[in-house]
């Protein structure tokens, strides 16, 4: 992280800051989501089982079924990053020394990077290299 030109270091403590604010930030507006998924997911389950069976064949019904399967699969991803963001929380707080550091290479994560990201483990060159979606 030496490169000529290079916005000059952010100090770590700001870093360690704005991202606990986000993922704090992040971490509520997921809660949310999946509490809503969850109730929508329960009324389904409960229509569903209303239903009779052939009654269930609507077109209203495929439509919603789709809807359902996009919800369960929003809601995996959205368990997943929340997982994510709990886990770098933990990491600010149990080794700030690391947090901000590529698990992988040891080199510090650019901020703008963390800006963006703050759940990252990996810098930007080690995520690509991987071709992990979103770099984690
Ligand atoms: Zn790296």
């Amino acid at each position: 992280m030496s490169e000529p030109g290079a916005a000059p270091p952010v100090p770590p403590e700001l870093v360690h800051e704005a991202a606990r604010a986000r993922l704090r930030q992040e971490r509520a507006r997921l809660s949310r989501s999946l509490e809503r998924w969850g109730a929508e997911a329960a009324e389904h389950r409960r229509r569903v089982g209303e239903r009779d069976p052939c009654a269930y064949r609507g077109e209203a019904a495929a439509r919603e079924e789709i809807e359902a399967e996009a919800r369960t699969r929003a809601t995996e991803r959205g368990c997943e990053a929340l997982q994510e963001m709990e886990a770098a929380l933990r990491r600010l707080e149990s080794e700030p020394e690391r947090f901000g550091r590529c698990g992988r290479c040891g080199d510090v994560i650019a901020s703008e990077r963390l800006e963006l990201l703050p759940q990252t483990r990996r810098c930007r060159a080690c995520a690509e290299s991987d071709g992990t979606a979103e770099g984690r």
